[in-house]
């Protein structure tokens, strides 16, 4: 891993941030994984010890939804008994210190809004909430001692995890507000996300496309790496609260 360079940072980004009118955020896994929450696909993540297929598609849940229930609620304890980090709460002070802010996550932790994040587009869902497997409706209780997998109190159908699986597609409206903030923000700050997960890995090429500066923020080189503006190779609780440090802001 390579040292945040004593955690001085470029003028030019300096420069580039202090300017910017629209700042946009993505962040993926990575930035939740100084909470303790794992990432997917790094050598010790989710997938290195599940196998997606079994777990993370509509086809799976159809052939034992209660497996899938459960491994879900286990990561559903997981996050609420994790805390926020440096990161989250680093993002969510950004938010007011810049003219405006669109933070674009492909967590489903809910981790940014307990930091603090106002207005957090959730391009994968959020594991927190359940919903009704037949109409997509909320659903804000259900018994989890019961035995075999809750059910829609309204219609009977099983409930499921409010998450986007694999083969499913993202949710349109959060994803035409991501692409808008792309390509609108004058800089846009990519932390830990491994960028192969489309469409939110295609967000920073539009980004870029548009003019934006675009800041990786990763301990480790991923496809990004090579068209970023900059790129910061630290962990993200220790990156950004030291660029914010470094932004002046209205508050
Ligand atoms: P990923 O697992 O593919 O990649 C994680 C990235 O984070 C890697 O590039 C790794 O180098 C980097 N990283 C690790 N530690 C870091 C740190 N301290 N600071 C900064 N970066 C760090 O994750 P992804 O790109 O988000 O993959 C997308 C999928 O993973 C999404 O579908 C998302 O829903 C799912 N996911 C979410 C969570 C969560 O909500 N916390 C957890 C696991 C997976």
């Amino acid at each position: 891993m390579s040292t945040p360079a004593a955690l001085s940072f470029d003028p030019a980004l300096l420069s580039a941030l202090s300017g910017a009118r629209l700042v946009a955020a993505l962040t993926g896994a990575g930035i939740s994984a100084e909470s303790g929450i794992s990432t997917f696909r790094d050598p010790d993540g989710l997938w290195a010890r599940f196998d997606p297929h079994e777990l993370a598609t509509p086809s799976a849940f159809a052939r034992d939804p209660k497996r899938v229930w459960d491994w879900y609620a286990w990561r559903r304890e997981r996050v609420a008994a994790a805390q926020p980090n440096a990161g989250h709460l680093a993002l969510a002070q950004l938010e007011r210190r810049v003219p405006a802010f669109a933070l674009i996550t492909q967590n489903v932790d809910g981790l940014h809004q307990r930091a603090g994040s106002r207005i957090v587009i959730e391009l994968h869902g959020n594991i927190t909430r359940v919903k009704c497997s037949r109409e997509g409706t909320t659903v804000e209780r259900w018994d989890e001692t019961a035995p075999g997998v809750p059910r829609c109190p309204v219609c009977g159908a099983l409930l499921r995890p409010d998450v986007v699986w694999f083969e499913e597609p993202l949710p349109e409206s959060a994803l035409a507000a991501a692409q808008h903030a792309a390509e609108r923000c004058d800089v846009m700050l990519v932390v830990g996300t491994s960028a192969e997960v489309y469409p939110a890995a295609a967000l920073p090429a539009s980004a870029k496309a548009t003019g934006a500066t675009v800041v990786e923020i990763n301990p480790n080189s991923t496809p990004l790496s090579g068209e970023a503006d900059f790129v910061l190779a630290g962990p993200a609780g220790q990156v950004l609260p030291a660029l914010v440090a470094r932004i002046r802001g209205p508050r």
